[in-house]
């Protein structure tokens, strides 16, 4: 039994241990906690993803006001 063992940390986010080069070591409140790379990595891709949506619906917001304002124009003429 040389190998040594792999060095895990409990991940307050996902609720169960993961390896440690995997994880980062965060400060908090209540102390110093590990949360794994891959839901932090999650985190932010949903901010994306959301950022993105918002986008998304100003510019069809946009494209519809763009629309009304051609049909204003075809009715006024
Ligand atoms: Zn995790």
């Amino acid at each position: 039994m040389s190998q040594p063992m792999p060095q895990t940390a409990y991940c307050y986010h996902c609720g169960k241990h993961q390896p440690i080069e995997e994880m980062r070591q965060l400060v908090t409140k209540t102390g110093k906690r590990w949360r794994c790379l891959k839901s932090i990595e999650a985190t932010k891709q949903d901010r994306k993803a959301r950022e993105a949506f918002g986008r998304g619906v100003t510019e069809l917001n946009k494209a519809e006001a763009q629309a009304k304002l051609r049909i204003l124009k075809v009715t006024q003429l």
